[in-house]
């Protein structure tokens, strides 16, 4: 008998086992344990159900990741199709596979530039390790060893392995299970509403990629590998950054001749209305990292698209780069993504993010809620918005994080059929692609009653 379909069992006693056994991510295991996880039992479009048999619309996208949206039956087919013909093979040893070939042809097609070169694992984590080693690596063969320091910026998430928290800036992160890998530098980030100090948007994003200038010159030119960052700065609360950001940033990367990589495990696949965020941004990477969207959170697989010139100094020069993962470019995680970026292109899912339901969803949110008097602030491209909470929308003061207002409003959220994030005293949204402006109104009346209750 298939195992999915097997007896029912009692919610309490999943609840009971999970409790026993199971450690969850980025949870406090006993304040879980005492209430009982929620258990997720199926899921259609942007819906999902509950074991006890209530529907949730998923403003998250499951982890920012389920673009297409869930129940797509072709990337089920897809797969079984491939375990039935070849469930698994390797990459390392002088083979390749048809789907991992394919996929890097279209991924080398979608991505900016010349990033005409893939580099498959299988989290966004082990892609952001993947590019600390590469670009270390490069210097190394371009006769610059020395050339180490990753800089990113204080408040980013780029993971959790120990390169992925060394190089993020979340200091809760850095303050458990140390020492963080040396050789990682942050700087502000470009979050105007709650630190601009009366700076307006344009000042402030001049401000921000200064300090990048500044820890370039304290740390010395001639040492910094790259820098790294999120086109839009996800986990973090969707930091959105203000006009002239990149751009500045962009220069600074150059003048320097400092490797520029987009962190675009979030942003990749249409969250902000076009195929990558560097796009949206105009942003020229040397590398990008990306996850999620590729498979629509069908499969678990990651890469890194590098560029001509990093890609063909390590092609020349280089050798063997002795890095890589078992399941690289794993067949069937390749095939499903193929599939996904299918549905992508044939259904036209990230130009309607672009035309139709990306500004409806901003437009929506800031008319809808932008006068709620716990909301200062709305900040967001295509499908992915932050609400700052504030306590004075006049000095944009914030609440204080240990209020956890933001937590509260989380909770309100689920017990009424909403999925939304809280990142402290931010609540965040990155829905399905595929969400439909009537869907888009549902979510912001439940958004509204929890904002309601929270007050
Ligand atoms: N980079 C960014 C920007 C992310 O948002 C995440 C995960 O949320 C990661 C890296 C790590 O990805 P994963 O959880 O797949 O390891």
């Amino acid at each position: 008998m298939n195992a999915i379909n097997k007896e029912p069992v009692r919610s309490d006693d999943i609840r009971a086992l999970d409790a026993e056994h199971h450690l969850h991510p980025f949870t406090d295991t006993q304040a879980l344990n005492n209430k009982g996880a929620r258990i997720i039992e199926r899921a259609e479009g942007v819906y999902l159900w509950d074991s006890e048999g209530n529907r949730i619309i998923d403003g998250m996208a499951g982890l920012w990741c389920v673009n297409i949206g869930y129940g797509r039956k072709e990337l089920a087919d897809v797969a079984k199709e491939q375990m039935n013909q070849l469930p698994y093979y390797n990459t390392f040893f002088q083979t390749t596979t048809n789907p991992a070939t394919q996929l890097a042809k279209e991924l080398a097609a979608v991505t900016p530039g010349d990033l005409n070169h893939i580099f498959f694992a299988n989290s966004g984590s082990e892609a952001i390790d993947t590019i600390i080693r590469m670009v270390r690596r490069y210097w190394e063969v371009e006769g610059k060893p020395w050339r180490k320091v990753m800089i990113s910026r204080n408040n980013a998430y780029h993971g959790s392995t120990i390169g992925g928290t060394s190089l993020g800036g979340m200091s809760a992160m850095h303050k458990q299970g140390g020492p963080m890998v040396p050789g990682m530098e942050h700087i502000r980030q470009p979050y105007w509403y709650g630190e601009a100090d009366g700076q307006s948007p344009e000042e402030f994003a001049q401000t921000c990629a200064q300090a990048l200038e500044e820890k370039i010159l304290q740390v010395g030119p001639d040492n910094v590998a790259a820098f790294v960052g999120e086109p839009i700065q996800g986990a973090g609360g969707v930091i959105t950054p203000p006009p002239g950001y990149w751009a500045a940033i962009q220069k600074i990367c150059r003048k320097y001749d400092i490797l520029l990589v987009a962190d675009e495990v979030i942003c990749g696949f249409g969250r902000t209305g076009n195929w990558f965020g560097s796009q949206t941004f105009d942003i020229k990477p040397d590398l990008i990292s990306m996850a999620k969207g590729l498979s629509s959170g069908y499969q678990p697989i990651s890469a890194v698209a590098v560029g001509d010139r990093v890609a063909n100094a390590l092609i020349a020069k280089g050798g063997e780069f002795f890095h890589g993962f078992t399941y690289s470019g794993h067949p069937v995680a390749a095939a499903v993504a193929l599939e996904n970026l299918r549905i992508l292109r044939e259904e036209r899912v990230i130009e309607q993010v672009r035309d139709e339901t990306g500004p409806y969803l901003q437009q929506q949110l800031r008319e809808r809620l932008g006068g709620h008097p716990l909301v200062g602030h709305i900040e967001g491209v295509g499908l992915i918005a932050g609400m700052a909470l504030a306590q004075d929308k006049s000095t944009h003061k914030l609440f204080d994080s240990n209020l956890d207002v933001g937590t509260i409003c989380r909770n309100h959220c689920f017990a009424n059929g909403l999925i939304m994030r809280a990142c402290g005293n931010r609540m965040v949204l990155s829905p399905p692609l595929v969400i439909s402006k009537a869907e888009i109104d549902e979510l912001i009346d439940k958004a509204l009653t929890c904002l309601d209750l929270t007050v």
